[in-house]
C-alpha cells in the first residue's frame, strides 16, 4: 500500500525526509498517527523513526528552520521532540528491546525497523510509513495492522503472553483502545489478558489511572469497563466496583446488579457532560451499595446511608487510585453524598425550605447534581421514567424560584461573627457561633429572608433570649 498522496499535504513530513535523506538514515513515521490517518481521526502528534541516532535527525530538522524552533533531547530516553505551530514531533531511533520478569524497565539496543514495530503493543500500533524520497509513502506493515484495522481488532503483534508481560501496562492499552475505537479484542490477545491481568501489579498507579481516565472520558465507557471487569483487570485495581456486581435473592426479593446500573448511569451521564470529575461521581455514587446492603422481610433489600458512607469511601479510593485529592475529590464526595436528595424531594413534597438546603450544600454544583439525578433513573419501565423525569423537572423550577428570592447558592452570612462580637463587646465564643448558626437555619427554613436587615433583627432577638445586650459606647 502507498500512502504518498494521504502525506502529501503535510510539509513537515517531507522535511523530516529530506533531512534524513542527507544524514543518509532511514526514516519512518510511526504509531498512532499513521493508524489515525488510516482511520480518518485527525492528530498532532507524529512519531518519526529512523534506523540511526534519533536526536541526531531530530537536530538536522530543527536546523533546517530559518528560525528558531524549540528543540528538546532527552539524551537518556535516546529520543527528541520539535514543537511546531500545532505539531508535536517526537524523534527516537529504532531499538530492540528486552525485559526483565520484575521491571517494566527494559533493556533498550539499538534495532532495525522490523525489531521496532515488534516491540510495539498492538497491530494497528506497528503500522510505518516510509518517508525518505526514494520510497516516499510506502506502507510498512509486518504484522497485518491495516486488516485488523478493517476487521476492527485488538491484536498484539507477537504471542500476547510475550507483549503484554513484558510491558503490563499494554494490557490497560488494549482496554483503552478498544473503548476509544469501538473495536473488539481478538480472542488470544483476550485471553492473554486473563492470564496476565495479576501482573499489572508492577504498573504504578498513576499510568493505570491515566488509562482509566482514557477509558471514562470515551463515548461509551461502559464498554471498557465490561472488558476490564471481564478480563479481570478491574479487579487488580478496583474491587470496589468490582464488588458492585451480582444479584442476591431471597426468595422472589432480589436487587438489581449495581455494577451494570452504574454503567448504565455512567453512559447516561456522558450525554449531559464530558466533565471527568462528573463522569467519576456518576462511577462512585452507588459505591458503598455492597457495604450497607441488608435484607429484611418488610422492606426487602435497603442500602440505607449507601450515600453517606460512599462519600467516606471516596477519598480513600482515590488516594489508592492516584487520582487527585484536592478540590476534584470533594467535588465527587459532595455528589455522592447528596445523589439521592433530588429524589427523596420529589418523594416527599417539594418545599421551599428543603429545596434551599439543598442549594445551599450543593452550591453551584446543583445542576450538575440535577443531571446526576436524571442519569440515575435507569428503570425499564417508561411510565416511571417519565414521572421521574417530570418531578425532576418540578424540583429544577422551585430551585429557580427560591433562587430568585433568596440567594443561598453560595451562602455569606449577612451578619458576620466580627459584627455579632462588635455589637454586643462579645469576646470569639461559643454564642457566637450559635446566633450565626440560628441565623443561617432561620434563612434556610425560610423564616427570615436572606437580607441584612432581617438577619439584625433576629440576632437581636436571638442575643436578648440568650440575656445578651448590646454593648453601651
Ligand atoms: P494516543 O496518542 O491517542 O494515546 P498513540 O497510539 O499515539 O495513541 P502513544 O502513547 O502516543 O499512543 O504512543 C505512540 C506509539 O508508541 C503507539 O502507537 C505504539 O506504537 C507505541 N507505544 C506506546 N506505548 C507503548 C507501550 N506501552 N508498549 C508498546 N508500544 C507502545
Ligand atoms: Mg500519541
Amino acid at each position: 500500500m502507498n500512502l504518498s498522496k494521504e502525506i502529501a499535504d503535510i510539509e513537515v513530513i517531507k522535511r523530516v525526509g529530506a533531512c534524513a535523506d542527507k544524514l543518509g538514515l532511514e526514516a519512518y513515521v510511526v504509531g498512532g498517527f499513521v493508524r489515525d490517518l488510516l482511520l480518518k481521526r485527525p492528530s498532532k502528534d507524529i512519531d518519526f523513526v529512523c534506523v540511526g541516532s534519533g536526536i541526531a535527525l531530530a537536530k538536522k530538522v530543527a536546523d533546517s528552520f530559518d528560525h528558531h524552533v524549540p528543540l528538546s533531547v532527552f539524551k537518556n530516553f535516546g529520543t527528541a521532540m520539535i514543537k511546531l505551530e500545532d505539531w508535536e514531533l517526537e524523534f527516537v531511533g529504532a531499538r530492540k528491546e528486552s525485559y526483565r520478569q520484575d521491571s517494566r524497565k527494559p533493556i533498550v539496543e539499538d534495532g532495525t525497523l522490523k525489531e521496532d514495530q515488534e516491540r510495539r503493543d498492538f497491530t494497528i500500533n506497528a503500522l510505518a510509513i516510509s518517508i525518505n524520497q526514494a520510497t516516499f509513502g510506502e506502507l510498512v506493515d509486518p504484522f497485518d495492522g491495516v486488516r485488523d484495522l478493517k476487521r476492527k481488532i485488538i491484536k498484539t503483534p507477537l504471542d500476547p503472553d510475550t507483549t503484554f508481560s513484558d510491558d503490563p501496562l499494554r494490557m490497560m492499552r488494549a482496554v483503552r483502545f478498544a473503548t476509544q475505537l469501538k473495536f473488539d479484542i481478538e480472542p488470544d490477545t483476550f485471553d492473554g489478558l486473563l492470564r496476565n491481568a495479576s501482573r499489572l501489579e508492577i504498573i504504578s498507579g498513576e499510568r493505570i489511572v491515566d488509562e482509566l481516565n482514557k477509558i471514562i472520558l470515551s463515548d461509551t465507557p461502559s464498554y471498557g469497563f465490561k472488558l476490564l471487569f471481564v478480563s479481570k483487570l478491574l479487579h487488580q485495581f478496583f474491587p470496589e466496583m468490582v464488588d458492585l456486581q451480582g444479584v442476591d435473592s431471597v426468595g422472589d426479593k432480589s436487587h438489581k446488579d449495581n455494577f451494570y446500573h452504574t454503567l448504565q448511569v455512567l453512559d447516561n451521564i456522558c450525554e449531559f457532560t464530558d466533565d471527568l470529575w462528573l463522569r467519576w461521581a456518576a462511577i462512585m455514587h452507588d459505591i458503598a451499595k455492597p457495604v450497607t446492603k441488608r435484607f429484611n422481610k418488610k422492606a426487602g433489600w435497603t442500602f440505607h446511608g449507601h450515600e453517606d458512607k460512599g462519600a467516606r469511601m471516596t477519598p480513600k479510593i482515590f488516594r489508592k487510585l492516584k487520582l487527585p485529592m484536592d478540590e476534584r475529590m470533594k467535588y465527587v464526595q459532595k455528589l455522592v453524598r447528596l445523589h439521592l436528595r433530588p429524589i427523596a424531594l420529589v418523594n416527599d413534597k417539594v418545599t421551599d425550605s428543603a429545596v434551599r438546603r439543598l442549594v445551599y450544600e450543593a452550591g453551584d454544583d446543583v445542576e450538575d447534581l440535577m443531571n446526576l439525578c436524571r442519569a440515575d433513573v435507569t428503570s425499564k419501565n417508561p411510565n416511571r421514567v417519565k414521572r421521574f423525569l417530570a418531578n425532576f423537572d418540578k424540583v429544577e423550577q422551585k430551585i429557580q424560584e427560591v433562587e430568585e428570592k433568596d440567594q443561598v447558592r453560595n451562602f455569606q452570612p449577612p451578619v458576620s461573627g466580627e459584627e455579632i462580637m462588635k455589637i454586643f463587646g462579645l469576646p470569639p465564643s461559643k454564642t457566637v457561633g450559635e446566633i450565626k448558626e440560628e441565623i443561617k437555619e432561620a434563612i434556610l427554613e425560610g423564616q427570615i429572608e436572606n437580607n441584612k436587615e432581617q438577619a439584625i433583627q433576629l440576632m437581636f432577638k436571638l442575643a436578648e433570649a440568650k440575656g445578651i445586650s448590646k454593648k453601651e459606647n
